[in-house]
């Protein structure tokens, strides 16, 4: 099991609603959680895997390295984001936010990607939660508690539940 970029879906000429082949850039986990975030962090490799519906092993010619599975399926998908802090993207301004067509007062940032293959799991997605556990390493399954004195903030909170 692992994680891909959709890169290409084939399509029967004969049939246009069946799909053939599907081509996934793969991702490899790094070895560590991103120290700030504590989220797994993923790197785009050039390794590209074709899901085939029939099976067939045949290699096809590119400059990326290609391997061929069969009988595999896409089980969910998942939330990725750029690693925006260590690539290094800017901010380069602002653009207006619609609601159903109509212009808000609110804008949100544009940023400017730059191009680096470096992306951070949701590893706490409600959505898909299994499958993202499933695909984790277990070495990056680690949640570090942020909490420093348990027994204090457990007090503070029973304190604040009284006051009200
Ligand atoms: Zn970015």
């Amino acid at each position: 099991m692992y994680i891909g970029r959709i890169r290409e879906i084939l399509i029967l000429s004969s049939d246009h609603l069946k799909v053939e082949h599907v081509a996934l850039q793969c991702f490899s986990f790094t070895e560590t959680l991103h120290p700030s975030l504590h989220l797994p962090c993923l790197d785009l490799t050039n390794n590209e895997v074709f899901l085939s519906a029939a099976i067939s092993y045949h290699c096809l010619p590119s400059r990326l390295h290609i391997l061929w599975v069969s009988s595999c399926r896409i089980l969910c998908s998942v939330n990725i984001q750029h690693n925006c802090i260590d690539s290094g993207c800017t901010n380069t301004g602002q653009q207006p936010v619609y609601q159903e067509q109509t212009l808000t007062s609110r804008s949100r940032c544009i940023v400017q990607h730059k191009p680096t293959p470096h992306y951070i799991l949701n590893a706490y997605s409600i959505h898909n939660y299994d499958y993202i556990r499933l695909v984790t390493p277990d070495t990056l399954h680690k949640t570090p508690l942020r909490v420093t004195n348990v027994a204090e903030v457990q007090a503070l909170a029973v304190w604040q539940m009284r006051e009200k």
